[in-house]
């Protein structure tokens, strides 16, 4: 079998350096050194889109988002231009409703199928992020041995776009819980608890969750500049897809949407392309106190 890989960002990159490990694969990236990187860490590095899909039976994507997953499968010198047959394998945080109407429009021997992961670059890189499967199941076979190179944590969904949706609900709360914590932190700061022992105390109390476990200690409390290899405008793109299903299938959402307002706000503040957690200046200027940095430097 042969494995192919497109996309190679912060998330892309580091799933398709885990494949390495395993498999020979060609990759693509519109960045010339992401490419040359690449190429020096052993995979081919093809010079076009449709090189990949002449040279692999299994082409893995991790782009932005469903309009770019779009344009590489069905645009002009997209996939479909050269690839005979085999399975495409979605890794984008994708819009499940593109994802599917991407899949009736594929000629009859190629297969969409989506597989969005949840962990980060470090949960790659740790080979522990969880992957969510929607496809057939010959599909989904095809593609097993690279997503087992990256993980052994393997869920199936269902049919195509189900993995997509599983992954949005995720998103969700990910990004809630994040605002809930930042809220909370500014609240116990303000009023005279240590940063640090309200990110201990929250992440041994019923209020614990991926922020307070992770992200205060690790990345905001230790940092100005609380980077975390996730940006602001791909989180909001999450949520607003995630709203936008909501609408679609008649389910009312009401915290995500005032996140949705909170994270869109931030964007148009900071710019799509800062870290995520650059929306703790939002608390910062609603408590009037420094909270990024506030705590013992690591
Ligand atoms: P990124 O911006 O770091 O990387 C995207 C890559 O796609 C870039 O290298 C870009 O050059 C490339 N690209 C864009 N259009 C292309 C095209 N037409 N042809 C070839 N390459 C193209 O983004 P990321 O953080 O890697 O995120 C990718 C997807 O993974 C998003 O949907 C995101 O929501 C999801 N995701 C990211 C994380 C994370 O922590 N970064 C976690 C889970 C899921």
């Amino acid at each position: 079998m042969r494995f192919g890989y497109i996309g190679l960002g912060n998330m892309g990159g580091a799933i398709a350096k885990r494949m390495i490990l395993k498999h020979n694969i060609v990759v693509f990236d519109l960045s010339e050194s992401l490419r040359s990187e690449f190429s020096k860490l052993g995979a081919v590095a093809a010079t076009s889109i449709a090189e990949v899909g002449n040279s692999a039976d299994v082409v893995f994507l991790c782009l932005p988002t469903s309009n770019e997953v779009k344009e590489v499968i069905l645009g002009k010198n997209g996939l479909t231009s050269s690839m005979k047959s085999g399975v495409i394998c979605d890794m984008t945080t994708g819009d499940p409703v593109i994802t599917r109407k991407i899949a009736e429009e594929l000629p009859n021997n190629i297969t969409l199928i989506d597989a969005p992961v949840s962990g980060g670059p470090a949960g790659a890189t740790a080979g522990t992020l969880a992957i969510m499967v929607g496809g057939s199941d010959n599909a989904v076979g095809l593609a097993i041995p690279a997503l087992e190179s990256v993980s052994p944590n393997i869920f199936r969904t269902g049919n195509v776009g189900t993995a997509q949706v599983m992954k949005l609900a995720n998103n969700m709360l990910n990004a809630t819980n994040r605002l809930a914590t930042f809220e909370a932190l500014s609240l116990a700061v303000k009023n005279g608890i240590d940063p640090d022992l309200c990110a201990e105390i929250l992440s041994k109390s019923s209020g614990r969750n991926y922020a307070t476990d992770i992200t205060l200690p690790r990345f905001v409390l230790p940092n100005d500049e609380p980077v975390q290899g996730f940006t602001l405008g791909l989180m909001h793109k999450d949520i607003r897809q995630a709203a936008e299903l909501g609408i679609a299938t008649g389910v009312t959402l009401p915290v995500i949407n005032t996140a949705r307002e909170v994270y869109h706000s931030a964007v148009n503040e900071r710019g799509g392309n800062e870290d995520v957690n650059e929306v703790i200046r939002h608390y910062e200027r609603g408590s009037t106190i420094k909270l990024a940095g506030s705590g013992k430097k690591q």
